[in-house]
């Protein structure tokens, strides 16, 4: 399969590419030269697959030309060592939960997905991929363990001391092995400016085998349609799912409508978000006005100019009347989020944190039009990573933090700290070289 970018649909490049680049020269974003519709008997079938081999097959027509089948389904399998259950929590609402991965948020299917493809693209040469992360706390966390042990890779997460949580500090500093962590005694802008630094430098760029695992890398979205076809195998067959998304840069929407283009029965997408909710504002009026985002609870989704929609316009050839078809939006302000988040744990004794709570209100409304309809909402993050606004609502000590984050408390943190200074940064990654 080759790849395009959304602005130059004439030019191709092949999937190492794509990949590798992460953003193609133009600042568009790269889209799969047309969308593989699976066979109808693989959609008769799903309910006897299990995840393992439903993303094996959605990945398939996408990277089999360029990674060998046990390569791919390698690949997949590590990256789907964790479940996505659908819980039902009341009558036709539904929970996609997608938060049993090592940082305890969806974006660990993409992570780990595009690592392992990385990794696969570089393999066999001189020197490994090196990936540089700037981070204010958490895509840093899930972008190192995703690639933690990945052979032929090193990442360097480049965080602002004391300015990230202490638990986030720690999933960035106890990895060990092919992670390292700077503690830089600056700002996080500070951070992205040393990041930048490397990559202007053309020579730094070719000696140290550099990459970003840039988070609209075309490889983080395609295994996130894996989930949504596991989801729809967990109904009952007959229970065509409304997918309810808690919304930022609508990577997730995306993968859920190449699911459906790759031929998934799919009632509809339900865009939620929180204030920022540029989306819902094109449903409704067709006009798309980017802007500043405003800082709310659900800050995941704190996004005022979505990455993604380049990819969703493309996917309707610029047809707002068509997209409006599948997709409807809702917005809700903190108020109605945190009033969610007690009126969940009231009706059904589910507890979910500030993204899924959005989802939930959005999926309330849309079951309210349409009272047939059974709604899927994704619960993107574990309520422990929000744990003081989950307290606040619900009360102290209410919240558990699962294990695999609890541990870290207690290991050591490895830190290189650094200077704000580019000359320094550079001086070390020319040592490491
Ligand atoms: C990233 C994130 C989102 C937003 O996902 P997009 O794909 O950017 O729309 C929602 N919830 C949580 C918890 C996230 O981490």
């Amino acid at each position: 399969m080759k790849f395009h970018s959304t602005k130059s649909p004439e030019s191709f490049v092949n999937a190492p590419e794509a990949v590798l680049r992460s953003l193609p020269a133009d600042n568009g974003l790269y889209m799969p030269e047309s969308i593989p519709v699976l066979p109808q008997e693989f959609w008769d079938s799903i309910h006897d697959l299990s995840f393992e081999e439903i993303g094996y097959q959605i990945a398939a027509p996408f990277f089999s030309e360029d990674i060998p089948e046990v390569d791919l389904r390698r690949i997949v399998s590590e990256t789907l060592s964790f479940d996505a259950p659908v819980e039902t929590i009341a009558e036709r609402d539904h929970v996609l939960e997608l938060f049993h991965g090592p940082t305890l948020a969806f974006k660990d299917f993409g992570a780990r997905f595009m690592a392992r493809v990385m990794a696969y693209f570089t393999r066999g040469s001189q020197q490994p991929l090196t990936v540089l992360v700037a981070t204010s706390g958490d895509t840093g966390g899930a972008v190192a363990d995703a690639f933690h042990r990945v052979e032929g890779t090193r990442v360097i997460i480049l965080y602002p001391s004391g300015k990230v949580s202490g638990l986030q500090e720690k999933q960035l500093t106890t990895l060990g092995d092919n992670i390292s962590a700077i503690e830089i005694d600056g700002s996080f802008d500070d951070c992205q400016r040393l990041v930048k630094a490397a990559f202007l430098d053309r020579e730094m760029m070719t000696s140290l085998n550099l990459t970003s695992a840039n988070s609209i890398n075309i490889a983080r979205l395609i295994p996130q349609s894996f989930y949504y076809v596991h989801a729809a195998r967990q109904l009952l067959k007959g229970q065509k799912p409304v997918f309810v998304i808690p919304s930022g840069n609508f990577g997730n929407l995306t993968a859920g409508l190449l699911a459906t283009r790759m031929g998934l029965p799919v009632e509809k997408f339900v865009a939620a978000t929180n204030i920022n909710d540029v989306v819902p504002e094109y449903l409704k009026t067709g006009i798309y006005t980017p802007r500043p985002s405003e800082p709310t609870i659900s800050n995941a989704m704190d996004v005022g100019a979505p990455s993604n929609f380049a990819r969703m316009d493309a996917l309707f050839g610029s047809r707002w009347e068509e997209m409006k078809l599948l997709i409807e939006g809702y917005r809700y302000s903190d108020d109605e989020t945190r009033d969610a988040i007690r009126q969940i744990k009231k009706k059904t004794g589910y507890t979910m944190d500030p993204h899924g709570a959005v989802g939930w209100l959005a999926a309330e409304a849309y079951r309210h039009e349409h009272p047939d309809a059974h709604t899927v909402v994704l619960e993107t993050a574990h309520p422990s990573k929000f744990i003081d606004v989950m307290e606040q609502e619900l009360g102290q000590g209410t919240i558990s933090i699962p294990e695999r984050l609890a541990c870290l408390a207690d290991r050591e943190k490895v830190a290189l700290q650094m200077l704000p200074d580019e000359a320094v940064f550079k001086e070390y990654l020319r040592k490491i070289s």
